[in-house]
């Protein structure tokens, strides 16, 4: 039933619902938190118990009636994703609104036919990180796609998932109608308001041990280097300060590899003048990074610095 991609990576978490799906349906939680690192893997787990609680036919990973296509396609009426920037109505887009979560309750007064999700989460469009590319690999053959080109699931944090928001949701998800589930993606459940999560069940998914390499972090920079914006220089600081606490890589191998990718650049655009100045003006800035972490700065401080430093010193318009 469960995908066996899903059941391999989580084998605790897949007996315990394929038991309650096979026998004790009217006991399936209405309210679930998922916790850990890998919240690709949470986004495709609630998918799945989507498929399976909509499915009209054998509820197999391979099978093909309406609703289980409509799932992988992120197009089901009965399945929505509620982050800030899935909700079309508000143009704020920067938390869960009041008006979001009011409207998911009146329109649980509305019958539906279907097994209802609401899968909470925060979410951007954006390049995905090494990581990201990395989980989304892992899933696959799973083929649920997600709602929009470029758009990456991240955890839930109180600061986008306020209190106000969060407890006008507190009575439908303590009695929701039949049929009703809301999920919550998070790093951990400390980052949901404690009155949610004591409603909810509350599953640990175990994180991935893929090993990220150096190569994949120098292929995935070079994607937009050397046009970072200073929002995109704190996520390429971030996922590699992540790598590098992760034991995956080492701070010199990326900061000697970034500087001969810079170097190549720098070489290949020798008859333009501006590009040759700013490439040799990274190349400065890397090797006073590397300066710094010779003198135990951290690197997280010398990484962030790096990046918007090359945000504020690159030529994009
Ligand atoms: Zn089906």
């Amino acid at each position: 039933m469960i995908n066996k991609i899903l059941k391999n990576r989580f084998p605790f978490v897949s007996k315990y619902f394929e038991m309650l799906l096979d026998n004790d349906i009217d006991k399936f939680p209405q309210a679930i938190v998922f916790e850990g690192l890998d919240v690709i893997g949470q986004y495709m787990f609630s998918m799945e118990l989507a498929r399976i609680l909509n499915c009209n036919k054998n509820k197999e990973e391979d099978c093909d009636c309406i609703n289980c296509n409509w799932i992988r396609e992120a197009k089901h009426p009965a399945v929505n994703m509620v982050t800030p920037i899935n909700y079309k109505d508000d143009a704020s887009k920067t938390v869960i609104s009041i008006n979001q979560a009011k409207k998911i309750t009146s329109g649980l007064s509305e019958t539906s036919d279907y097994h209802r999700f609401f899968i909470f989460a925060d979410a951007r469009i954006k390049q995905k990180s090494t990581m990201e590319t990395a989980l989304i690999k892992e899933y696959k053959d799973l083929n649920f796609n997600f709602p929009e080109e470029d758009w990456v699931p991240i955890p839930l944090s109180t600061k986008i998932f306020k209190a106000e928001a969060s407890n006008s949701l507190l009575k439908s998800i303590e009695e929701p109608p039949k049929k009703t589930t809301f999920i919550f993606l998070s790093k951990n459940r400390e980052d949901i308001i404690s009155t949610i999560v004591s409603r909810s069940n509350v599953f640990k998914l175990p994180n991935l041990k893929t090993k990220i390499s150096l190569s994949d972090i120098i292929k995935n920079l070079l994607k937009s280097y050397p046009t970072y914006n200073t929002r995109e220089a704190m996520e390429a600081a971030g996922e590699i300060e992540g790598a590098i606490k992760n034991d995956d890589i080492d701070i010199y191998d990326f900061l000697n590899g970034f500087q001969e990718l810079a170097l190549s650049l720098l070489r290949n655009n020798l008859k333009d003048m501006a590009l040759t100045k700013m490439y040799e003006n990274h190349i400065r800035l890397i090797q006073r990074a590397k300066q710094r972490i010779s003198v135990s700065m951290s690197s997280k401080v010398v990484l962030e610095s790096l990046f918007l430093d090359i945000a504020v010193n690159n030529l994009a318009p």
